[in-house]
């Protein structure tokens, strides 16, 4: 009987919650917490687990506060990647049959239909759901809705109906991340590799080459006046090809990327790069130079070709050096055009031997170069002979120039490389024609953001600056797909609206999502959804009722609390809800909170599904239990912070529940008579409530753990060992485990119902009332007296080790009333520098002299060196040292089996007992 069985106690209680987190309206004050819904087209990891315990633990210490707590949780299936797992299926792709097979645990029978996408989404929702309540979340599942039911497709037409009207959906030629091979735009989630790249426009500069031109492209084309060269990698094998009709030698890649953006594009002839090598080029801004060889030229980035200006970038300075250090192209020196203040005339090769860089590979490179160009294009000005202008005004100038005079073009490419799809495709720029975008370039659209942003409340409150930062670089967001599932666009329907545009209201859906799918979605106009949402009135709306009711869960609901994601959603998802929450809905219904969590770790490595660095969480809760896991997640890291999960930790998590467990069982039915121990337990319980709450109310969730478990642990620790012999507490530890309880119950909620039947709680837990902190019931008087003592006893503990001698008896002295005088002295004293001369202005002090001004130095160090609060304490309410040492005699003599004297340290002969200071008796040990 009662013995610790997690997996008893899970059965148990989830039995009692079956329908218990339900919430609807009611007189209570709301809470309402959403995080992102997932998309379930695999198993759920532990890193998984995290995302959604946090806000489980916050929404039921929210809820045994009070408050009427709503926590949904739907199923985002819209878009493309679900569809190329079937195909991958279909086609029994061994890699991806070994992750749904071998990994995710998915039994060969429902396999074989996974050739369908939406069966693979649907059988991971029910798994995600399954999981999710094995996990003890307290999820509303009345609410639970997937992203391609025929009524959330009405709910995302309204809002797509206003985003239009109000002018940001609109059309255009715009480059984006392109699928050659599923003929789709890429949006983030369809990225292998590659999600922090941006598409960066370059602009392209024509060297002439006999009848050809050779591009390069470049994002400073006002250093042409700077090149001396340009490289070509002689390994290479490059193109010639009609380009708009013009001779462009090019690399091989470049042709099929400016086929992507408006260029026809026509292969003539092939030429080898080392054939290209000390042949000329010329450009009118920059007269005749020679073609070098360089390894470093890669024919997938740009067009192939890069020119060299070796006065201004530091890769190009070194690669010439190394070069002319083998004795070739010695007649060419760099050409310096722009002058900078904190360099030489030759800027890059000032940075280079600056910081001693040797070769080409040294990894400062990037580094530096980045340095360079952004104090040239800060601070730099053009010389004089190139018209004297700063750089930052004479780039445009010239990129203009040669677009208009020079035959320049523009081409699209990525910052970083390399970018893959999902399909394993390298993922290239297209400029999209008749592409739907959503506006986010529009600064009034990002202004209302910002404004919005302001007063919002943002946990960690640094994440403020990506947001910021966020909102200011967004550019116009292509929102339709061709390829996937989800909604059909209004105003073109072979096409879909692609995952990150139809997931950014749906918090709003959450409350109405029970009710209006007992409606036929054919009666869902958008004066339907413009009542619920916008209050508005219209003739002949259906199904009235209903609709007031959606209109009252709304009401009540809205806005959001707080919205939980991880971080590296910050850059598309959870700022793209902000933009469209401002658009669709009135002032006080935008959102109000926003917490933002850290990425999970498994045994130091980041987890990963593709790579298979994932430990399942279904497995977790089997094998450590749910409470075990719950624990670890909210106690190893808080939840901005990155987490590690490591098996052989979550062990001892483990055993401190049943740690738990125990001592309450235990404790529970003690009967005996209170004493002062009993009070300083009690008393102390009360700030553990205070800390623990005020943890929780700032999402603190390892600070909260820290003090209601860790504390009061360590607490029962020291009443245990200061009971008197045979007892085994009072009464009062009742009291103490009905706390104990209900302030880890948002934690270990299984553990918690099962103990509180045990203690004869009054109906479950997870609605228990919140402890609250009893002012009345904190003595300080008695709490600092425990805490002499226990100093007392680490004190002598220690002295014990250093003599290792067998003591025959232990004397404690007591500092005497004059140093009580001064330690109080300084103790209130507001200015501390000069608190001694303050002190030896006293004739009583004057007269000891130096032995005063002793005792006064050594109370300032032992101040200290006290925690704030016990010195503070101290001098509010000083105590009877003797006193307290008198009634802990017999516990004293108990821990050290040894007579124990309690003395004024100025009757005492022993030369020690000098040395005794308030709150630091002398201990002599015989
Ligand atoms: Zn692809």
């Amino acid at each position: 009987m009662n013995a610790f069985d997690l997996g008893k106690f899970e059965q148990e209680a989830l039995e009692q919650w079956t329908h218990a987190f339900e919430s609807n309206p009611s007189n209570l004050e709301k809470c309402y917490l959403t995080v992102a819904y997932p998309y379930p087209s695999g198993a759920m990891h532990v890193g998984h687990g995290r995302t959604y315990i946090v806000p489980d633990v916050i929404a039921r210490f929210w809820r045994m506060r009070g408050k009427q707590v709503l926590y949904p949780m739907a199923f985002h299936v819209t878009g493309a990647p679900v569809i190329g797992i079937s195909k991958r299926i279909a086609k029994n792709d061994p890699k991806t049959i070994h992750l749904y097979r071998d990994l995710y645990k998915v039994p060969q029978s429902v396999l074989d239909e996974f050739t369908d996408p939406l069966t693979i989404v649907r059988h991971f929702a029910s798994e995600y759901q399954r999981v999710m309540t094995a996990c003890g979340i307290s999820i509303d599942w009345r609410r639970r809705f997937t992203t391609v039911d025929p009524t959330y497709s009405k709910f995302i037409e309204w809002q797509w109906k206003h985003l239009f009207e109000a002018g940001y959906v609109i059309k255009g030629a715009h480059p984006v991340r392109y699928c050659t091979v599923d003929d789709n735009p890429v949006g983030d989630h369809d990225l292998l590799e590659g999600d922090k790249a941006e598409v960066i426009k370059f602009t392209l500069i024509m060297f002439q080459h006999g009848d050809a031109f050779i591009p390069t492209a470049t994002l400073r084309p006002e250093t042409i006046y700077g090149v001396t060269n340009l490289w070509v990698n002689p390994s290479v094998t490059y193109v010639r090809a009609l380009v708009d009709g013009s001779a462009w030698i090019i690399s091989q890649e470049a042709a099929e990327k400016l086929a992507l953006q408006d260029h026809t594009v026509e292969i003539q002839d092939e030429i080898a790069g080392r054939d290209l090598i000390d042949k000329t080029v010329s450009h009118p801004l920059c007269g005749k130079v020679p073609i070098l060889p360089a390894d470093f030229v890669d024919p997938d980035m740009a067009s192939g070709l890069v020119m060299s200006v070796p006065a201004h970038a530091p890769f190009d300075y070194i690669a010439l050096r190394d070069l002319q250090r083998a004795g070739k192209y010695t007649q060419i020196k760099p050409v310096p055009l722009i002058k900078v203040e904190g360099y030489g005339d030759i800027p890059a090769q000032d940075a280079v031997e600056k910081a001693g860089i040797t070769h080409q590979m040294d990894s400062r490179m990037d580094a530096l170069t980045q340095e360079i160009y952004s104090d040239e294009f800060s601070k730099g000005k053009l010389f004089d002979r190139h018209g004297g202008k700063p750089v930052r005004v004479a780039r445009d100038d010239i990129a203009a120039l040669m677009i208009e005079k020079y035959a320049s073009k523009i081409m699209y490419e990525f910052d970083t490389r390399p970018v893959i799809c999902r399909c394993g495709n390298k993922v290239k720029v297209k400029i999209l024609h008749d592409q739907w975008f959503l506006k986010y370039s529009d600064p009034a659209w990002k202004k209302q953001v910002s404004d919005h942003l302001g007063d919002m409340a943002l946990v960690p409150p640094e994440v403020r600056l990506e947001f910021d930062r966020t909102v200011d670089w967004l550019k116009d967001w292509a929102c339709t797909r061709r390829v996937g599932l989800g909604t059909r666009f209004p105003w073109d329907t072979t096409q879909l609206i692609e995952p990150l545009s139809d997931s950014t209201i749906y918090m709003a859906y959450y409350t109405i999502a029970h009710i209006i799918r007992e409606i036929d979605p054919r009666l869902l106009t958008p004066e339907v959804f413009d009542y619920i949402f916008l209050g508005k009135e219209s003739p002949d709306l259906p199904e009235t009722k209903k609709l007031e009711a959606m209109r009252k869960e709304f009401l009540y609901w809205y806005p959001y609390n707080y919205r939980f994601s991880a971080k590296d959603l910050i850059s598309n998802h959870l700022t793209f809800q902000l933009f469209h929450h401002v658009t669709i809905f009135p002032k006080d219904k935008l959102p109000q909170g926003m917490v933002v969590f850290g990425m999970g770790l498994l045994n130091g490595a980041k987890m990963s599904s593709s790579k298979g660095n994932v430990f399942l969480l279904e497995d977790a809760v089997s094998d450590f239990g749910a409470d075990t896991v719950r624990m670890f997640l909210m106690g190893s890291a808080e939840p901005w912070q990155d987490f590690d999960w490591r098996n052989e930790l979550v062990i001892s998590t483990k055993k401190q529940i049943e740690r738990f467990f125990n001592t309450v069982l235990e404790s529970k039915d003690a009967d005996g008579e209170p004493h002062d121990i009993d009070r300083w337990l009690i008393s102390r319980l009360q700030s553990h409530i205070e800390r623990t709450t005020e943890a929780l109310t700032n999402f603190q969730t390892r600070q909260a753990l820290q003090e209601a478990y860790f504390r009061i642990e360590t607490d029962l620790k020291w009443y245990r060992r200061r009971l008197a012999e045979n007892s085994d507490g009072s009464r009062e530890l009742h009291t103490l485990c009905s706390v104990w309880i209900r302030l880890l119950a948002p934690f270990i909620p299984f553990t918690g119902e099962y103990l509180w039947k045990e203690l004869a709680g009054e109906g479950l837990v997870s609605f228990a009332p919140w402890p609250v902190a009893n002012k009345k019931l904190i003595n300080t008087r008695i709490e600092l007296a425990e805490e002499l003592i226990t100093r007392t006893v680490e004190d002598i503990e220690s002295i014990r080790k250093l003599i290792q001698m067998t003591p025959k008896s232990i004397t404690i002295s007591i500092a005497p009333a004059w140093k009580h005088e001064i330690f109080l002295l300084i103790a209130k004293s507001n200015d501390r520098n000069t608190v001694v001369k303050e002190i030896m202005k006293d004739d009583a002090m004057r007269k000891r002299g130096k032995e005063a001004t002793d005792v006064a130095k050594q109370c300032m160090t032992l101040i200290h060196r006290l925690p704030p609060h016990v010195v503070e304490s101290l001098a509010r309410e000083p105590i009877n040292e003797i006193e307290v040492f008198e009634a802990a005699k017999i516990f004293l003599e108990k821990e050290f089996g040894v007579p124990v004297h309690i003395t004024d340290a100025e009757s005492s002969e022993h030369a020690k007992a000098a040395t005794a200071l308030p709150f630091k008796p002398a201990i002599i040990i015989e």
